[in-house]
């Protein structure tokens, strides 16, 4: 197996002792089918969001800096003795921000040497912009990219980033990202009462991005008082005090796919969590 040297000095070694798996599931997803979770930030919750409706809850570790947080030995280790076989794909996510791990490309190598199943990655896209994070990706067979603001006034309401973070500089990525990746693009939109106010406007952004899928998604999970590793896989039930968050109906969920729909003239395919 060819991978490129990994700096060690850069492992967070309290992520490795913990004993807690770097894989989870396979879990069922509307979206993607039986998927195998892939957690690469491990110990704590660790993103350059810091979402109003985030499963994880209150983002504990807010950073843009990317760096190894589990070894990708360890990562090897987890995965032979998942239940991978029988999951259609895996899914690279967990307990944030999966392209902040340093190791990410190399990661993904081992998915598709030691499993051939197809990989998914879901990032916020705000290191898009990191020719190196770009170069990580072109190992996923699918990239996954939130966008649920179109203006930095509901960025900072809804996504509430680290700073140095922008809307130019999140657009400007994807951007980026498209030209240089050949695998399957999609955009995951979050839409809450929260970012009402942006429809309009994302509905327009979007048209200048060459997708290949967007998926229209409402907050169905609760948002946890605290933080547990198993929040990474929950898919709805309460398993630590949580609160029930603002969805949005079904109506506007149909008015806000049509206007997708209309905007990018049936060209590309929509994904709904209300369908
Ligand atoms: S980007 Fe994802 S992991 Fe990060 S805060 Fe938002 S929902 Fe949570």
């Amino acid at each position: 197996m060819t991978h490129n040297p990994i700096q060690t000095s850069l492992v967070d070694f309290d992520a490795v002792d913990s004993g807690a798996s770097c894989i989870y599931g396979p879990v069922k997803s509307w979206r993607l089918g039986s998927s195998l979770g892939m957690d690469l930030l491990l110990n704590h919750s660790i993103c350059s969001f810091n979402c109003v409706y985030c499963q994880l809850g209150d983002i504990q570790v807010k950073t843009a800096e990317r760096k190894i947080y589990v070894p990708t030995e360890k990562v090897e280790h987890d995965l032979r003795l998942s239940d991978w076989e029988t999951a259609d794909l895996v899914t690279i996510s967990g307990n944030g921000e999966p392209t902040l791990a340093l190791n990410l490309g190399e990661v993904l190598q081992v998915i598709r040497e030691y499993t051939a199943k197809p990989s998914t990655v879901l990032t916020n896209a705000t290191l898009l912009n990191d020719p190196a994070v770009r170069a990580d990706l072109n190992y996923a067979d699918h990239v996954a990219c939130k966008l649920d603001a179109a203006s930095d006034v509901v960025l900072q309401r809804m996504n509430r980033p680290v700073a140095g973070i922008d809307m130019t500089s999140i657009v400007s990525g994807i951007k980026a990202l498209r030209q240089s990746y050949d695998g399957k693009l999609s955009l995951q939109c979050m839409f809450m009462p929260t970012n009402h106010d942006d429809v309009d406007a994302l509905v327009e952004l979007v048209k200048d991005l060459d997708l290949d899928e967007i998926q229209l998604n409402t907050p169905k999970r609760p948002y946890p008082m605290s933080w547990l590793v198993e929040n990474r896989g929950n898919h709805g039930e309460a398993i630590v005090e949580s609160r029930v968050l603002k969805t949005i109906s079904e109506d506007e969920a149909q008015r806000i796919e049509s206007l997708f729909g209309d905007a990018t003239q049936g060209r590309i395919p929509l994904i709904s969590i209300y369908r």
